[in-house]
Order: C-alpha cells, then sequence, then structure tokens
C-alpha cells in the first residue's frame, strides 16, 4: 500500500510461492539462486500502513545463512567476473525488458499510484543504462609513452558488494544498487528494508529469468546484526546505502574502518525558492506535489518552501491548493496522500508539528486528526504548513520526513540562498523564477548536489549521477550514471614495451624507465 509496503497476498501466487512460504505470507532468502525459508527464530512483522494489520513476516537471517550467502557471492565472482562483457550485457537487456513486461502485473499490484510513476521513469532507466556497459567500462589508451612503451588501462570489477536500502522505494532504491554493480562483473549481497522486503525478491525473480547465474545475487533479511554482518565480512568489498543519517553515518564509518568503499546517501532537507517573478500556477501547483506527494517519505521532497519578496502574498492558495489533496489509502481511486509507514514515524511527525507551534511557528494548515473513513487505524496525516518558521526551530532542523512544507520568508535572494547554505543538507533544492539570470546566480551559488529550474524534484536520469551533496552524503563517488561505474570498478594500468631486436638493452638499466 501506498509504494511502503509490498506484501504478496495481491502479488501473482506463482511467484508469491516461489518467494514465500506456502503457509503463510512469509519472506524468504534468496540464496545460491534459491529462494529458501530461513531457520531463524526472530521475525519482524510486516504491516499494512494504511490499516496496521499485519500482511507478512520477515525472517532476521542467522549467521549460518548469512554466511551462505556470501559464500555463494564469492564463489559466483569466479566465474561472473570472467564472463564476457557481451554476456552479462545480453542479461540486462532481458532484464529491463522482463521488468517494463511485469511491471503492472507483479510490481503495480504492489506499488501506489504515485509510487509507480517514479518507479518506471527511473527504476527501469537504470537497468536500462546499465546495458550500455560495453561504453562504459571502457579504458583509456596512450600509445608512445616512451620509445616502444604503451600505457592502458582495464576498468575491472572489485568483487562481492553489498546495499543496504531504505523502505520509502522499494524497488527503485535497490535498482540502483545491483544491476549497476552486478553489470560491472562484480557479484552482490542484497539487504532490503525489513519494512518491505517484497519487490527485491520480485526483482531476483526476473533477475534469475533473465539468466543471471546462481549466486550473482544473494538476498538476506534483518536489522542491526544484518547490517552489521555486511560492513565487517572481508569479502565484502565495497557497500551502497540509502536511509537515515543515522545509519548511514554509522555504516561509513564502520565499513570504511574496515577497509570498504562506502557511498551513503542519506536525509535531506530540500529548499523550493519561490522569486515574485515566478509562473504563480505553476509554482503552487509544483511546490504542493513536491512538499505532499507520497506523504513527502522522499528524499527529494520539497519540505521548505522560502518566499522571497511579495511572493509571501500566495500563501493563502498554497494553503487552498493543499486543501485540495485528498487523504486516503493507496489502492483507493484518486487518493493523493497515503499513510505514513509505522505509527511511531506519524507521531514523530505530529511531535515536530506541535514543536513549531511551541516555538512559535503559525499552522496555516493542520493535517493532525484526520480521518480516513474505512482506515481509522491508518497512520494518516494531512497536507500541514507551517509558516513564519526560523531557522532555529526545531521543525526546521530535522528532516520531517512527512506531509509537512514548512515556509521561511526571505527579502532578497542573497538571503535564501544564504538560508540554504548554512543549512546541513545538501540533497535537492529548487529553484521558480521567469528570470535567467536569477535562475544562473541560484545554480552557481547555492551549495547543493541537485538543483532544479523550475523542476521542483530534480532527480537526474541514470546517464547523470544522482549527487546529493554536504551532509546528504557521504563517500566520493555518487549513486549510478559515471560515478556509480567508478564506484563498481577498480583501475588496473599496464605499461608495456615491445622493442625491435636491435633495440635490446646491452647493459642493465638501473633507472626508471621512461
Ligand atoms: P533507515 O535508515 O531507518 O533504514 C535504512 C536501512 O538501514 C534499512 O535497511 C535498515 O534496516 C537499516 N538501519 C536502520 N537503522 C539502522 C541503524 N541504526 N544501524 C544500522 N542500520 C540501520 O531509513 P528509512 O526510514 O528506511 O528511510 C528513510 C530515510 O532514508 C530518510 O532519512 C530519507 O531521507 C532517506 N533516503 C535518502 C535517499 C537519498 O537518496 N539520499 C533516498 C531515499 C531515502
Amino acid at each position: 500500500n501506498n509504494g511502503l509496503i509490498c506484501h504478496f497476498s495481491q502479488a501473482p501466487l506463482q511467484l508469491g510461492r516461489m518467494c514465500y512460504s506456502s503457509s503463510s505470507p512469509t519472506t524468504k532468502l534468496f540464496i545460491d539462486g534459491k529462494f529458501v525459508e530461513s531457520n531463524t527464530s526472530e521475525w519482524l512483522d510486516i504491516h499494512n500502513p494504511a490499516t496496521n494489520e499485519v500482511v507478512g513476516r520477515v525472517p532476521k537471517a542467522t549467521q549460518e545463512e548469512m554466511l551462505a550467502a556470501v559464500d555463494s557471492c564469492s564463489r559466483a565472482f569466479r566465474s561472473w567476473s570472467e564472463t564476457s562483457i557481451l554476456s552479462r550485457q545480453q542479461i540486462f537487456l532481458r532484464y529491463q525488458q522482463l521488468i517494463k513486461d511485469n511491471i503492472i502485473a507483479y510490481l503495480g499490484t504492489l506499488l501506489l499510484a504515485d509510487f509507480l510513476n517514479p518507479f518506471l521513469a527511473h527504476s527501469s532507466e537504470v537497468v536500462e543504462h546499465a546495458c550500455s556497459i560495453t561504453s562504459l567500462m571502457l579504458g583509456e589508451t596512450l600509445p608512445s609513452i616512451t620509445k616502444d612503451m604503451d600505457t592502458y588501462t582495464y576498468r575491472l570489477p572489485i568483487g562481492v558488494c553489498a546495499g543496504i536500502a531504505p523502505f520509502n522505494f522499494p524497488a527503485m532504491i535497490p535498482l540502483w544498487m545491483f544491476p549497476v554493480g552486478l553489470v560491472c562483473g562484480n557479484t552482490y549481497l542484497m539487504k532490503p528494508s525489513e519494512r518491505v522486503p517484497g519487490c527485491t525478491m520480485l526483482l531476483a525473480k526476473m533477475l534469475q529469468d533473465a539468466g543471471a547465474p546462481d549466486g550473482t545475487l544473494n538476498i538476506i533479511h534483518g536489522q542491526h546484526a544484518a547490517v552489521n554482518f555486511i560492513c565487517d565480512h572481508p569479502a565484502i568489498k565495497a557497500i551502497s546505502f540509502v536511509g537515515s543519517n543515522q545509519a548511514g553515518e554509522y555504516i561509513y564509518e564502520r565499513g570504511s574502518k574496515n577497509g570498504k568503499r562506502v557511498q551513503s546517501n542519506m536525509g535531506a532537507k530540500n529548499h523550493g525558492v519561490v522569486m515574485p517573478d515566478a509562473n504563480k500556477e505553476n509554482t503552487i501547483n509544483q511546490l504542493v506535489g513536491a512538499a505532499f506527494g507520497a506523504a513527502g517519505q522522499r528524499c527529494m521532497a520539497l519540505s521548505t518552501a522560502i518566499f522571497v519578496g511579495e511572493s509571501r502574498e500566495w500563501l493563502p492558495e498554497l494553503v487552498q491548493r493543499s486543501k485540495s489533496l485528498r487523504v486516503n489509502s493507496g489502492d483507493q481511486p484518486g487518493a493523493d496522500v497515503g499513510p505514513l509507514i509505522t505509527p511511531e514515524a506519524k507521531a514523530r511527525v505530529e511531535s515536530l508539528i506541535q514543536s513549531g507551534v511551541d516555538e512559535g511557528a503559525k499552522l496555516l494548515l493542520d493535517g493532525r486528526n484526520v480521518k480516513v473513513k474505512g482506515y481509522e487505524n491508518g497512520n494518516f496525516v494531512g497536507p500541514t504548513i507551517l509558516a513564519g518558521v526560523m531557522p532555529n526551530m526545531k521543525c526546521y532542523k530535522e528532516e520531517i520526513f512527512g506531509p509537512v512544507l514548512v515556509v521561511l520568508e526571505a527579502d532578497s535572494l542573497d538571503e535564501a540562498i544564504s538560508l540554504i547554505n548554512r543549512n546541513p543538507y545538501g540533497n535537492g533544492t529548487a529553484i521558480f523564477t521567469t528570470n535567467g539570470a536569477t535562475a544562473r546566480k541560484y545554480t552557481h551559488e547555492v551549495d547543493v548536489g541537485q538543483i532544479g529550474v523550475n523542476v521542483p524534484i530534480p532527480v537526474p536520469l541514470p546517464m547523470f549521477s544522482f549527487t546529493g551533496s554536504r551532509g546528504s552524503f557521504r563517500g566520493d563517488t555518487n549513486f549510478y550514471g559515471k560515478q556509480g561505474i567508478q564506484f563498481y570498478t577498480q583501475i588496473k594500468t599496464i605499461t608495456s614495451q615491445w622493442k625491435a631486436e636491435d633495440a635490446t638493452l646491452t647493459s642493465p638499466a638501473v633507472t626508471m624507465p621512461t
């Protein structure tokens, strides 16, 4: 429901049986090409956030199961890394087609409409981009470095890699991870979010159907113990993480300390700057969609608006437009804003709203106490707008990750830029203006990794990279695009000299060849 949970009661039976126990909706592990029931005694319930009913359970994989998964990756690496690049490309060409063919039948039943579009647009495109691997993996050459000497490089896989995913894009984010790692010739261990493990299982089944050999992808489930296992196991060479700062900083520190490459995409506080010369109608509609779509549970949600100068007069219209959004369970037609992932998330969001009120912000729209007919136990919060927010308030400093727009005001573009650059996060931002010089100044001076000009959620397509920066990212190479290939490969540099026979050295050469 609402893209936030994936369970199999609605999924095609055939696939459900593959991945789940036949007696109860139990998530299996995927080890060495087989969907296997865990022997664990520790399970976590999976809830439907619109009702809080338990719809399945996921195991905390045992140490033996996690070792079996990583051993399978290590064994498969020997042959997979030697598989021709054209064969790997063929598998991914089939895979991207299988995802497209099956998305409605399988994943579509599991994803809310407003998650389906981003899923289609961005996740299948990362796999499509992976199909260009024959160009992306090219090395470099420089002939005649000196007489008869040439230098060239190979771009090669690094070994077993691992991905740790968040709940909020159950299919898209795992697809930022393992396809890029695998197509480069690595093998991959995935740990999906324990709240939404299902999509990754279906994606694994499709990968297998596309021809990926057993052991290339393994999937374990769990929480901290599984994360620690990934950070510590010496066979794992690289970790891709997406999720909160609390987990991401920890994984970056622990994984790096153990000599691994780590890329951590983390939390955000994305600001939208509204200039008085902006197209008012477009701006208000874009702001409302980007703040409240997916119930604000997107790392690129535009959760903070800065109204510059007279644009502050548009606030009443912003409130009216926000009120028109329909809060409902994601599987109901016309739902604009679905539930939050857990009751704890709902309580946290509500307490951050209250903290804004207590610290003096004006509550222009209050989504607390929203009632959704037929879903009285769901984790719903309606669109909420806090205006007159100041930078020292808790609701400004913390990532809310809910349908709450905090509004600040500035007298000039310089003041808005300075405010954003003082905020620790650097994931995304947007400016709404009809003035090219204003837009250019903004894109050059604002210190944020992904910038939209009249584009509220500027997630780059996969031929670029997802370039969140500052407090939103740890590591030095970003996700997907050229940087993704760089992350999952290492360079070998070969310098070779082939002299004609008459140029044979006649005495030892004690200097470096130049
Ligand atoms: P989360 O950090 O709670 O969970 C992410 C993963 O880390 C899960 O697999 C979980 O099992 C594991 N984990 C959770 N807490 C941990 C801990 N203390 N130690 C070790 N591992 C831990 O994140 P979430 O709630 O699933 O997702 C929401 C967060 O993800 C938000 O902060 C959002 O901004 C962020 N996010 C960022 C991006 C991005 O690209 N920057 C994209 C999507 C989501």
